[in-house]
């Protein structure tokens, strides 16, 4: 079942990241951990799909925010992250996963490991942790590539501050920052040892980020010795092959590069429906 939600926050997280905030009137709820499959169509019924993680702690509200990385040869995340506006209107069907889940009522200690936007998901995971008080020990394992690409710094900083029970660890690939006691580089077994929590604590670990990583990552992990029983993964993929026959559309347009407006149902709680989104194929 596709749902339109109503763009009603934009925020940049670097210059190649954007939150948008979404207000979805009939949204049911969603778990920490799942995400959404976000719809662009265009007049001519070419549309593209895209799986986005739901960055915000599950709401009665029926916000949902969603953060996106730019890919410079991206087909949607491009128009995601620097088209979208205010008012705009998306069409977007979920939430969907329930393996990939953390719910307030687990007790057990939680060990989450990050690369890139992977951290998308765990972040929701946090922020449901923090809005429920739950006690429950829990680490993020934090890989991102160089200190201006940290997603949401701040609030991640104010969260470990204030909660004896969350510990985030930041592990650099490309730059780390001036006199970072570790160089920079991929997560390793050292670093899995010293900053993970214990094996012994049978954490229950998620593990998010592009395939290579996650498949290093649960690798590294399992070699500590947890339980791979204990290690959900996600793997934000390339959706291409996956979506061969939308890629083959593309390819077939006759226009190779126009605005269309995004198609969405023609009426939205009964009120006339002005979409505004420009969608560039
Ligand atoms: C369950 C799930 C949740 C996801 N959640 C998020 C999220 O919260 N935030 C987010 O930014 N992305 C997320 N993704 C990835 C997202 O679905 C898209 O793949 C991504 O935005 C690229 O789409 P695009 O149309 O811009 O690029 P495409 O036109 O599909 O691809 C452009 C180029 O980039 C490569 N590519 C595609 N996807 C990726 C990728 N993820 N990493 C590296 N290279 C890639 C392709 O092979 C191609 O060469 C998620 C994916 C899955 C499966």
């Amino acid at each position: 079942m596709w749902r339109v939600g109503m763009v009603v926050a934009l925020h940049d997280e670097t210059p190649t990241a954007r939150t948008i905030a979404l207000e979805v009137p009939d949204w049911p709820g969603h778990v920490a951990g799942q995400h959404v499959d976000v719809r662009l169509t265009a007049p001519d019924e070419y549309s593209a799909v895209r799986s986005y993680s739901i960055a915000s702690a599950p709401n009665s509200e029926g916000r949902v925010e969603l953060t996106v990385e730019r890919l410079a040869n991206g087909e949607v995340s491009p128009y995601l992250t620097q088209e979208v506006a205010i008012g705009d209107r998306l069409e977007l069907r979920g939430p969907i996963g329930g393996w990939f889940v953390w719910r307030p009522q687990q007790t057990e200690p939680v060990q989450l490991v990050a690369g890139g936007s992977g951290l998308v998901p765990l972040m929701a995971m946090i922020r449901s942790h923090a809005a429920t008080g739950s006690t429950a020990p829990l680490r993020l394992l934090n890989s991102v590539r160089e200190p201006g690409a940290v997603w949401y710094r701040d609030e991640l900083q104010a969260i470990s501050d204030g909660d004896s029970s969350v510990t985030i660890t930041y592990a650099y690939t490309r730059a780390a920052p001036k006199d970072w006691p570790r160089p920079p580089g991929r997560i390793d077994a050292a670093l899995i040892a010293h900053s993970t929590l214990p094996s012994n604590l049978s954490p229950t670990c998620y593990v998010c980020g592009p395939t290579s990583f996650v498949e290093s990552a649960a690798g590294l992990l399992t070699a500590f010795g947890n339980n791979p029983d204990k290690i959900r993964t996600e793997r934000f993929g390339p959706t291409r092959l996956l979506r061969g026959s939308v890629r083959i559309a593309a390819q077939q347009s006759v226009l190779p590069k126009r605005i269309c407006k995004c198609k969405v149902p023609a009426s939205w709680h009964g009120a006339p429906l002005v979409s505004t989104c420009s969608f560039v194929l």
